[in-house]
């Protein structure tokens, strides 16, 4: 059996809630150990501009992920480009299983895995998904060159990327099943006043259309929210943007999670119903799930586990079961 390695600090995730934790670990010399996971840098990795970053008119969010990474690479944090699969709460130290390399054992554990895109669920959407149907305008727009598009979603990544998609695509359609947007009036208003989008109010995506070997997008068909009839819209791609899932499947029945799985925390705090394991970023975060909040609460996270620790050495926790003898203003609830 391969041998556990020992952590004092471990940070899973590495978005901007991951590696604030992990700078402001390293500065109260805890020494700590990042899981990255397979997308390191997290959801800016997919966006071009970032324009409300503080400091930066602007600046691309994967140059300013690279650079959050330089920073905790240069304070000493290990970063480990794997993947936790398995995690036991029940016990201190927590236990981490990974996909490729041996067990981890953490004295505090800071969870920072951030959320995933929505699809709409049709048959027809999950076949065509190499051929067409995409949930990253900034990943694949550029093959869109001449094209037509069509965007789904009504919120800011859905006006961002069909604002994005005319840099590209000769015509843009967002589909929206409501008629008024939830983005916020400055992306509206640029949307409003790009003569290349058409919006289709009122209107769900019932089937995407492909044909061909393999089978390459050919258009959307429209169903009706007001009881019009069904029409088809002729498109070489389409992008799905319709929010996002928190990456929450670890700590089912370990951790208190909300009815659509986010991790709930202690008021004003990143402790979650587990002492001496954090949550911070779009994990916890259904409300703001802007970058800047979500290093906020890496910062949160990484002070409250650093004070935790204090009170509780790895020696004093050892072999015992979480939430046993606790100062922690851990959550009272129990986990779904
Ligand atoms: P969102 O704000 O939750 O919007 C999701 C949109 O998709 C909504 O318009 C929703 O419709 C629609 N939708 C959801 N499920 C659907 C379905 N099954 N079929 C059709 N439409 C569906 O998600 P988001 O746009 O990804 O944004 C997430 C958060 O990040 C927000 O807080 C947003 O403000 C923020 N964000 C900010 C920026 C920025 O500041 N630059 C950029 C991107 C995102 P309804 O409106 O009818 O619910």
């Amino acid at each position: 059996m391969a041998a556990t390695v020992a952590t004092r600090m471990l940070i899973i995730g590495a978005g901007p809630a991951g590696y604030t934790a992990a700078v402001y670990g390293a500065r109260a010399a805890l020494a700590p150990t990042l899981i990255q996971g397979l997308q390191p840098g997290g959801q800016l990795t997919i966006t071009t501009e970032v324009e409300n970053w503080p400091g930066d008119s602007s600046v691309l969010g994967p140059d300013l992920m690279a650079r959050m990474e330089a920073q905790a690479r240069h304070l000493g944090v290990e970063l480990i480009d794997d993947l936790a699969t398995r995690v036991d709460l029940s016990q201190r130290p927590f236990r981490v299983e990974r996909d490729s390399g041996p067990p981890m054992t953490a004295d505090a554990l800071i969870i920072a895995t951030g959320a995933q895109a929505r699809w709409l669920g049709l048959e027809s959407e999950t076949r065509l998904r190499a051929g067409g149907v995409s949930a990253c305008a900034t990943c694949d727009g550029f093959f869109y060159r001449g094209r037509t598009v069509a965007v789904v979603g009504g919120g800011n990544s859905a006006v961002e990327e069909a604002l994005f998609l005319t840099n590209f695509a000769t015509r843009v359609h967002l589909i929206h099943r409501r008629d008024t947007l939830r983005a916020d009036a400055t992306n509206q208003a640029r949307l409003f006043a790009n003569p290349k989008i058409n919006v289709h109010w009122n209107r769900t995506v019932a089937e995407v259309l492909g044909e061909g070997a393999p089978p390459a997008v050919t258009g959307v068909r429209l169903a009706s929210t007001v009881g019009e009839a069904e029409m088809v819209l002729p498109v070489d791609g389409l992008f799905v943007a319709i929010g996002h899932d928190p990456a929450t499947a670890l700590f089912r029945g370990q951790l208190a999670m909300d009815a659509d799985g986010y991790l709930r925390t202690a008021p004003d705090s990143t402790a979650t119903s587990v002492a001496g394991v954090f949550a911070a970023g779009d994990v916890k975060d259904r409300q703001f799930r802007q970058a800047v909040t979500a290093a906020g609460m890496g910062c949160m996270a990484a002070l409250e586990a650093e004070r935790w620790l204090a009170g509780h050495g790895a020696a004093a926790g050892e072999g015992q079961a979480a939430g046993e003898g606790e100062a922690q203003p851990a959550l009272a609830v129990a986990a779904q």
